[in-house]
């Protein structure tokens, strides 16, 4: 029989420690459900405090979710543009529409409703119903299951199908036993974030201390388990800023990726991922010998790619139609491009000037 929850002492800890949140619901700021959908597709696999800018701009942009509905892709990637896992930002697009289309703008309150909007997987509709309607959904993320795993001392791997199933059970036991949902389970994830941390966990703060089995038998720094991840793999993409003089500056190429795949629909340099292209020949230019820039490492979820990034001026041809378009690299505001296109225009933009 697992240990009782203390959940008055947590939701009592919450009530003094919560961090603001600009989509958090406040006693003088009622929740808003658009709000809350937004910012839990901007938090999964990034920190709240990096959130918060891109929020904040996304809704000055976006402010109803009528509003993100009828906006053009490439606006909503331009807006995303720096928290990176892109395919967030076009499921979030297309959950808005279809609340539109399907729910009269209205965001489902129930999480059943919300698993079948596109993108929203158990973890959010469980933290939008919770969070947004104040309803006894359970959810599970990666802090949840570490104050869990600690508190009632699971030693299977938390990512294990049957323990995800124990995790799921015992939240739904506990946010059942609250008074508030919302609170309850904003507070899980909020003592996972600032106590009950990966490392460096401050257990003497905790308000769960005095019956968690972890911290009793000392295994604290041992949970949780996780089944090791594979290695990711290593590939090397050529990065080639082809650029054409003009009397007003260097303008360069940049073409878009395919709609399908990483980075899909998104903006950058003819890139070769195949190490047998010709970048320059399959667009119809000719240039001159490439100049190296610069290299750098960027990790995806399951790969570690290095980019070596060249540029090389146009000597003759024309580009093929409807190939790409020539930008400054000072005016590059409307075209999304994924971190590591970022950086390449950065690079390129600082060997530019300091020429
Ligand atoms: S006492 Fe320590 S290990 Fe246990 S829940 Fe609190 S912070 Fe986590």
């Amino acid at each position: 029989m697992p240990a009782d929850f203390p959940i008055s002492k947590l939701l009592r800890w919450f009530r003094h420690h919560q961090r603001p949140m600009p989509w958090r619901p406040t006693a003088s700021r009622p929740a808003n459900p658009y709000h809350v959908l937004v910012s839990e597709a901007m938090l999964q696999q990034t920190q709240v405090a990096t959130v918060i800018p891109y929020f904040e701009r996304f809704i000055k942009s976006f402010p109803t979710v009528d509003a993100l509905a009828n906006a053009d892709e490439q606006a909503v990637l331009t807006r995303w543009q720096g928290l990176g896992y892109y395919r967030r930002a076009r499921h979030l697009h297309a959950a808005a529409k279809a609340v539109v289309k399907e729910h009269h703008g209205q965001v489902p309150d129930r999480a059943k409703t919300l698993l079948a909007l596109p993108g929203v997987g158990p973890y959010t509709a469980g933290a939008v119903a919770s969070v947004a309607y104040d309803t006894p959904e359970p959810i599970v993320d990666g802090n949840v299951a570490r104050v869990y795993a600690r508190f009632y001392g699971l030693h299977d791997a938390v990512d294990r199908p049957d323990t995800l199933k124990t995790l799921w059970s015992l939240a739904q036991t506990n946010v059942t036993a609250s008074k508030s949902p919302r609170d309850f389970n904003q507070s899980v994830m909020e003592l996972g974030a600032l106590v009950c941390t990966p490392k460096k966990t401050t257990c003497t703060a905790c308000p769960l201390k005095q019956a968690c089995k972890a911290l009793a038998e000392g295994t604290v720094d041992r949970l949780p388990v996780k089944t090791p991840k594979k290695k990711p793999t290593a590939v090397t993409h050529r990065v080639l800023a082809i650029y054409r003089q003009t009397q007003r500056g260097r303008r360069y190429l940049f073409v878009q990726r395919p709609a399908q795949g990483l980075w899909s629909r998104m903006w950058q340099f003819p890139t070769d991922e195949t190490a047998n292209a010709d970048l320059a020949g399959d667009l119809g230019l000719k240039i001159a010998p490439p100049n190296p820039v610069s290299s750098f490492t960027h990790l995806t979820t399951h790969r570690t790619v290095r980019f070596n990034v060249e540029q090389a001026r146009v000597l003759s041809g024309r580009l093929l139609p409807q190939a790409g378009v020539w930008r400054p690299l000072n005016r590059l505001v409307d075209l999304p491009l994924a971190k590591p296109q970022q950086q390449a225009a950065a690079q390129v933009a600082a060997t530019h000037y300091c020429a």
